[in-house]
């Protein structure tokens, strides 16, 4: 199924587990960056990251992260493509929003962010296969902050497959507790709707020229939008995420199965490169093993990344999916999908504008659930200035989100009655 793929991506792993008792090595001397004062003003309950530092070059890389305290730090290797993970406590990013997005030596650029509670984690895409040399967090002195050292060395990629160790490792699951609590009270007949904001934490999805966040876009406007069914009293409301977590696709599939949600609404928004020309406009997109065009087939590539940008599969064992599909139950799901999506296009046509191909489908990871009607909605492109000026608008918000709700009550409406739009 296709919806185990997540599961085949590179997760073979090498570990480097460096606990709090290891001396740090005295090549640190070669680099050390000129002293800063490290004390921040306010208590903050995580540790702050305050500034990163590349040196090096195509032969041994290293990484260099000034923190307010020490952590403990886990770092390993993938393949395909070739990346470091280094895993962190929670930790707060005082970065520029520019940082790591270009590189240096064998590192080619770097995200960081939350991909749990309380863990955070950096990625580094690497050039070639490297080796990871040393890594360990120094203590800070009255004048230099922690520093997080990491060094690379260039290897090939026999050995560095060698070195990867088969154990998948051991990354904290996210809390299910913290899910149970933000489930609905049982016995509420009302159908249940899982909203669904995209990316999150270490994944920012698309990103303005201004430097707006598709991840913040759309949690602001995922959080209107709960808001506005809400207000209905018809309905039971869970998000996927409401703060800057990151969520694997496969646990945002497995939240609305597990609810049996009757219907599940993901939101997006996209960007075009200046080489890929312009677009604008809303477009509504349902599952499909072929994509509808070739720009929908691109999108669905890009929204599938998140698990390679999070650095790792943190995806359970295969559940239950593959095995219980029942065709029929699927063709149905795909016909409420369907009939949901051309309701919503009929209702934002009233006050959004659309893509001139406003109802597309593709191979969305995040709209395989077998039994969820579920749609993405990608509400504009970021790339565009006209539909940047309406994403952070709070006009256009409320009224786009009051158009969604408008189309979930048209749709619970119609499936009340009785069948949807005949299938097609
Ligand atoms: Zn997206």
């Amino acid at each position: 199924m296709a919806i185990r793929a997540a599961a085949l991506m590179g997760v073979a792993a090498t570990l480097l587990f460096v606990g709090p008792g290891r001396v740090p090595d005295s090549a640190m001397a070669q680099q050390r960056p000129p002293p800063r004062v490290s004390a921040p003003a306010t208590i903050d309950p995580y540790p702050t990251a305050t500034d990163t530092r590349l040196g090096g070059d195509d032969n041994q890389t290293r990484f260099v992260m000034d923190l307010t305290r020490k952590v403990e730090l886990r770092a390993f290797t993938l393949a395909d493509p070739y990346r470091v993970v280094i895993d962190l406590p929670q930790v707060t990013f005082k970065l520029p929003p520019k940082m790591g997005e270009s590189g240096r030596g064998l590192v080619k650029a770097f995200r960081f962010g939350l991909v749990m509670q309380g863990g955070s984690r950096i990625v580094l895409d690497t050039v070639k296969p490297v080796r990871i040399d040393k890594a360990f967090v120094l203590e800070q002195t009255d004048s230099q902050p922690a520093r997080l050292v990491l060094d690379l060395a260039q290897t090939d990629r026999d050995t560095f497959l060698r070195t990867i160790a088969l154990d998948n490792p051991k990354v904290a699951r996210p809390d299910p507790k913290r899910f149970e609590r933000e489930a609905p009270i049982k016995g509420d007949p009302r159908p249940l709707i899982v909203v669904d904001p995209g990316h999150g934490g270490i994944d920012h999805g698309t990103r303005a020229a201004s430097g707006e966040t598709e991840k913040q876009i759309v949690l602001d406007f995922a959080l209107l939008l709960r808001d506005q069914l809400e207000k209905s009293g018809k309905y039971r409301v869970v998000m996927t995420r409401s703060d800057d977590t990151f969520v694997a696709l496969d646990e945002r599939v497995r939240m609305a199965r597990a609810r049996q949600a009757a219907l599940f609404i993901s939101i997006h928004a996209d960007a075009l490169k200046k080489s890929e020309g312009e677009a604008q406009g809303a477009t509504i997109y349902t599952v499909s093993d072929t994509a509808s065009d070739a720009e929908a087939a691109r999108l669905a590539e890009n929204e599938n990344r998140a698990d390679v940008i999070a650095g790792i599969d943190l995806s359970r064992e295969p559940d239950d999916v593959a095995d219980i599909l029942i065709d029929l139950a699927q063709r149905e799901t795909k016909t409420f999908s369907l009939h949901f999506a051309k309701t919503l296009v009929t209702e934002l046509r009233n006050v959004a504008r659309l893509h001139k191909h406003p109802m597309k489908s593709a191979g969305f990871k995040v709209l395989k659930a077998p039994d969820v009607p579920s749609v993405l909605v990608e509400l504009g492109y970021v790339s565009n200035k006209e539909d940047l000026k309406q994403l952070v608008s709070g006009s256009w918000r409320n009224r786009t989100a009051a158009s969604i709700a408008q189309a979930v009550e048209t749709f619970f409406n119609t499936r009340v009655a009785g069948s949807p739009a005949s299938p097609q």
